[in-house]
């Protein structure tokens, strides 16, 4: 859906006492007035799901993980399923972040079947796409995204609709590099198009959102590209003031 969202990715940091401090002053924010038809969330580590969901509970900022098992339930050990997410309350799961397609080599066969087991609990699935810095530098950046968004309509078909794509060039996560809105906004476009020769119905309604170094200062700028849909934020989204500065954008 093409409503504008922005998503926290806290990745691996929190603390009971931390997240409540965020949590309340993340609150009392959005209070004071946040734009009309937005969609806000924060992904947080799993063992903070139950406390976050509790303290989420009359917010309108909605929960998210930052992955889900591709499995319904049996010998994982480790894994978490979209079931036990949509019981946290749970409405959003990252798959395929770069930091674990590079870091514990997950496929994208493996990211459309995660992606998949969120659909099928009404978890929307943030699936991650983006080029590094050797496939951008070589000419080779919109090759690589349409390899793995190619990849997704193969297993996801017109599901995909259902999803949000978050394009996160992996030289511009956590790097401080944000991408230019121009050139995001070309990748947006070209990941669009590429959509449209599968489906004209998921191409015009799938919302993109853009990944990488987003901050206060430079969000109004990308958001306001007409392809991109919103924001995965990193970094920027552990600092409750920068976090709401970038939702008002
Ligand atoms: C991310 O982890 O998804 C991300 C975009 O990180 P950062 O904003 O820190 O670059």
């Amino acid at each position: 859906m093409r409503a504008l969202t922005v998503i926290g990715n806290w990745k691996m940091n929190g603390s009971l006492s931390i997240n409540q401090a965020w949590m309340q002053s993340v609150g009392e924010g959005m209070q004071c007035g946040m734009p009309a038809g937005r969609r806000f969330g924060v992904c947080v580590p799993f063992p903070y799901l139950h406390q976050c969901s509790q303290l989420l509970a009359s917010s309108q900022l909605l929960l998210g993980a930052q992955d889900v098992s591709a499995h319904e339930s049996g010998a994982y050990t480790g894994e978490v399923s979209a079931v036990m997410l949509q019981e946290m309350g749970v409405r959003f799961a990252i798959v395929g972040h770069s930091e674990r397609r590079m870091q514990y080599g997950e496929a994208n066969e493996t990211i459309a079947l995660k992606a998949g087991a969120a659909l099928d609990h009404e978890i929307t699935p943030i699936i991650c796409v983006g080029e590094t810095a050797d496939e951008r530098n070589s000419g080779r950046a919109i090759e690589a995204v349409r390899r793995q968004v190619a990849s997704q309509v193969s297993t996801l078909q017109d599901r995909l609709v259902d999803c949000l794509i978050a394009y996160e060039p992996i030289w511009a996560i956590g790097t401080g590099k944000v991408a230019s809105a121009q050139m995001a906004q070309d990748m947006h476009r070209a990941i669009r198009l590429q959509l449209a020769e599968f489906d004209h119905d998921v191409s015009a309604h799938i919302g993109i959102i853009y990944g990488g170094s987003v901050r206060a200062d430079n969000a109004t700028e990308l958001f306001a590209m007409p392809d991109i849909d919103g924001g995965l934020v990193g970094g920027s989204s552990l600092d409750a003031q920068e976090f709401l500065a970038i939702c008002r954008a």
